[in-house]
């Protein structure tokens, strides 16, 4: 899959011309980790006076020699940072905002818990204002919050100002290559519990992730502290996984120690043999849709005799065409590829108590199931009503120890945007921050991030993976 555009824009000729012409050019998203490093470089720290989630941040980065820590003397808050840091041993470089020197800052990581009145906003502006431009390349901006609905009224309606805070400065920094996000944590949550979102959204692994909140409500799940395969031990059942998205997942979660079925139709199964093989995995050959699709994969789990830890709902089609032109078919077998097939098999799995107590189930859905898109009526009702569904189980599930999200891609590329036309790819690649398409490692990594046992908080979320795609909010 190439993007000639962005390919181009890389070279010294063909950046001269987009330069010249005004052309944007895409960033090259650093997407490299190792798995001891998640994070290496400066990062500045801020905090609203009576910042309570900097415990939790510093718990991430204590012990961590590749991350330099700065303060701002002079600024409110500093006190809570110091104490912070000193109960975490983490050595603390003092900087001056408007200091004239080269330090850029791979990561900027404001505490706005303890903003608690609109007249509190200052705090904000007061530490990114002068910061702003040191951000570094593919640099990181992360605010920690309270979630509005835990609130008082007033401070209800200064911890969601945040939201538009976050998404704007995103559109400004989207040019370096540079994100920004919003973690949202109840209260009472347990701060350990921050730790999994904080390493994702700090490291590359979110690269094509910006403008996002992630929501964190108390869990029952305990939380591990992180290793390099926070998902050996678990079985995984990875549905479209012959190909694009599902294939990475499959990857993806794989080298975070799972074990994989790959399921997939049974024309695929060259494709989903291979990637069974590659990663020491057991391929189903399925139409989901196919009358008793649900009690097949009930008679393979019983026959295996395993339960499930990781559901992904990943199969999905396009059969795009305006409503006047759309033939029931099409209709019908869209809905019920990317929605009826992952209700039944999800209620069978549960049913049969096939899905393990800390499981995880993981939807992939679509920004065109949030902002509807031209010529995708039965698509974008089939994920709507996939994002509902994530919704209306959130609270059954957690009733029985087992989470539900949902991942909205944006333009990734693969075999399905492949068959789009030419001038729809463009748009879908350039209009977003990051003036790029996604890849499917980009989708993959938000779904191990989601099944690792870290994310215990995160129920109901519906993270993009978009590069804060234009389409809708
Ligand atoms: P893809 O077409 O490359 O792969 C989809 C896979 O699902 C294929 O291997 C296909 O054989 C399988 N599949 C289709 N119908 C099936 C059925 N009835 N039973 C079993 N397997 C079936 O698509 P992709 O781009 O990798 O998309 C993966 C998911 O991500 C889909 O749900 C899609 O809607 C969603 N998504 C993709 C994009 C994108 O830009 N690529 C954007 C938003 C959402």
């Amino acid at each position: 899959m190439k993007d000639m555009y962005q390919r181009l824009a890389h070279t010294r000729l063909g950046h001269s011309i987009f330069s010249a012409l005004k052309m944007p050019i895409p960033p090259q998203l650093d997407r490299q980790q190792t798995e001891a490093v998640f994070f290496k470089g400066n990062l500045v720290l801020g905090a609203a006076p009576q910042a309570e989630l900097l415990p939790a941040l510093c718990h991430t980065i204590a012990r961590k020699p590749h991350i330099l820590t700065y303060n701002i003397g002079d600024i409110i808050g500093a006190s809570d940072i110091k104490k912070a840091t000193k109960r975490y041993k983490i050595p603390l470089i003092p900087y001056q905002s408007n200091q004239a020197d080269p330090v850029q800052f791979k990561a900027m990581v404001f505490d706005a818990s303890g903003i608690h009145t609109t007249q509190d906003f200052h705090y904000l502006f007061d530490f990114f204002q002068p910061l702003i431009k040191k951000l570094a390349m593919n640099g990181r901006v992360l605010l920690l919050a309270r979630t509005p609905h835990t609130c008082t009224p007033a401070q209800a309606t200064a911890q969601t100002a945040l939201i538009g805070f976050i998404r704007s400065l995103a559109k400004e920094v989207g040019k370096q290559g540079a994100t920004v996000q919003l973690i949202q944590a109840d209260y009472g949550v347990e701060l350990p519990l921050l730790e999994g979102p904080i390493r994702f959204l700090l490291s590359p692994k979110s690269a094509y992730i910006s403008g996002q909140v992630i929501h964190i409500s108390a869990a029952q799940q305990t939380v591990f502290p992180h290793n390099a395969k926070p998902l050996r031990g678990k079985h995984a059942l990875v549905t479209g996984a012959a190909r694009g998205v599902g294939a990475a997942i499959a990857r993806t979660l794989a080298k975070a120690g799972a074990q994989v079925i790959c399921l997939d139709l049974p024309d695929t199964v060259e494709n989903l043999s291979a990637i069974a093989e590659e990663i020491a995995g057991e391929p189903l050959l399925l139409d989901i849709t196919a009358p008793r699709a649900a009690q097949q994969i009930v008679d393979m789990l019983r026959e295996l005799s395993c339960d499930i830890d990781i559901l992904v709902h990943n199969a999905g089609i396009t059969r795009d065409k305006t409503l006047a032109n759309m033939t029931k078919p099409q209709w019908n077998a869209t809905v019920s590829v990317n929605l009826t097939a992952c209700e039944q098999i999800t209620h069978a799995l549960l049913e049969h108590q096939l899905i393990a107590s800390g499981g995880r189930v993981i939807c992939i859905a679509s920004v065109s199931g949030i902002a509807g898109n031209f010529g995708q009526t039965n698509y974008a009702t089939s994920k709507a009503g996939l994002l509902g569904f994530v919704t209306a189980m959130t609270p059954l599930l957690q009733s029985q120890n087992i989470t539900i999200n949902a991942i909205a891609p944006g333009f990734i590329e693969t075999e399905m945007t492949q068959q789009l036309p030419t001038f729809v790819k463009e748009i879908g690649r350039r209009f977003n921050s990051l003036k790029q398409s996604g890849l499917p490692i980009d989708v993959a990594e938000a779904v191990t991030f989601l099944a690792e046992p870290s994310s215990a908080g995160l129920q109901g979320n519906v993270l993009r993976v978009c590069g804060q795609n234009l389409l809708g909010a």
